[in-house]
């Protein structure tokens, strides 16, 4: 098992310097660091080429995370829509494979919270399984596992729990295409986040915690113990990441609605004493 933590948990904004973050996420005992991906899109190819070589030295796995904007929604019923989308997911697949990652998350699906109010979603969920059928090739022979984020109702209605999860993932029929659950979203849409973890089974690709307030993981309402049965269950030896969404007054905080500072206060060395703590409880949990 790999252990991993978002970028986002230092940064008030989801994308900004890696550099500094792989060295970071490395000092506090991580394999993984986990970054947003269309800025990726933007940056010269010296700059992939330094933040590829960093993770390297440091020893640090990159895996990548996007919410896909309305204008590139995969089950619009706007075909040009659809077009656009399999268009820039299929560049962001391209430099994940230039950066040599293997695992793309999130909602790459459909659009991150956009309701237009008039949802068909069988529809809607018929056109983004053929989207994500197209897509699949390229993530089969770029060896990519595209992770399906499975958020709740307030960020998207396609898929909301694990059963709907796997269902998709029929439709789609590729090995490349696989379920992310996190704690946070399974907290508030799943009767057991144990069954839940079983009903993905194989097909559960990557997997995000934080507490049901989205701090470092620890004692909480969360039943940890239900997750580790379940994650030992299916034998789940990918990736971890820690997603603790704590800071107030950035992008990351907009759209993740942090309205209160969730840090405690918490100076930059806390912030990584917290992230170790964080870490340090998953590793005792999955023992
Ligand atoms: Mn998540």
């Amino acid at each position: 098992m790999k252990y991993g933590i978002v970028y986002a948990y230092w940064s008030n904004d989801w994308e900004g310097d890696y550099i500094p973050a792989i060295k970071r996420a490395a000092a506090c005992g991580f394999d993984v660091l986990e970054i947003f991906t269309p800025m990726l899109l933007t940056l010269p190819k010296s700059k992939l080429d330094e933040i590829k070589a960093t993770a390297k030295e440091y020893n640090i796995e990159l895996t990548y995370l996007i919410g896909l904007p309305k204008e590139y929604d995969l089950s619009s019923e706007e075909e040009g829509v659809r077009n656009a989308g399999i268009v820039y997911v299929k560049k962001i697949l391209d430099v994940i494979y230039y950066l040599g990652g293997n695992c793309f998350s999130g909602i790459n699906f459909c659009a991150w919270s956009n309701f237009d109010g008039k949802i068909n979603k069988q529809r809607r969920l018929e056109n983004s399984v053929k989207s994500i059928k197209n897509l699949s090739t390229v993530a089969e022979e770029y060896g990519i596992s595209y992770n399906l984020e499975i958020t709740n109702r307030f960020e998207q209605f396609l898929l909301n729990t694990s059963a709907e999860a796997v269902e998709f993932t029929k439709m789609v029929g590729s090995p490349n295409v696989n379920i992310l659950l996190d704690v946070f979203h399974m907290n508030i849409e799943e009767d057991s986040m144990y069954e839940a973890i079983c009903t993905a089974g194989d097909k559960l690709g990557h997997f995000h915690v934080g507490t049901n307030n989205r701090r470092p993981p620890r004692d909480c309402m969360v039943n940890w113990g239900q997750i580790a049965k379940g994650l030992k269950e299916v034998g789940y030896d990918k990736v971890i990441t820690l997603e603790p969404l704590v800071k107030v007054g950035g992008t990351v905080a907009l759209d993740s609605k942090v309205w209160r500072d969730m840090t405690n206060h918490a100076d930059e060395a806390q912030m990584d004493a917290d992230a170790k703590a964080g870490l340090a409880y998953m590793k005792n949990l999955m023992k």
